[in-house]
């Protein structure tokens, strides 16, 4: 099992994927930067950390790298 040892942080905002349209992408709740959490070149956030349950990723925490406000994504679909 992987686990990550990074710190704990408070997570400022939280983001429900499955009320988002389109292809997942939104706004940073804070500063309005765009987030597309297909986009791991890691130039607008960075994944802190990661939940997976039975091999489905079921939770994301990153940080805008922006405004530095943590985000909790949740309600990933089954992968396709
Ligand atoms: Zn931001």
């Amino acid at each position: 099992m992987m686990k990550k040892a990074v710190a704990k942080k408070s997570v400022a905002y939280t983001i429900d994927l499955t009320k988002i349209d389109g292809d997942g992408s939104f706004p940073c709740p804070k500063c309005d930067a765009v987030i597309s959490p297909e986009d791991e070149s890691e130039e607008v956030y960075k994944i802190v950390d990661t939940k997976v349950i039975n091999d489905e990723l079921v939770e994301l925490i990153i940080v805008c790298n922006n405004c530095g406000s943590t985000t909790r994504l949740t309600g990933f679909q089954p992968a396709i």
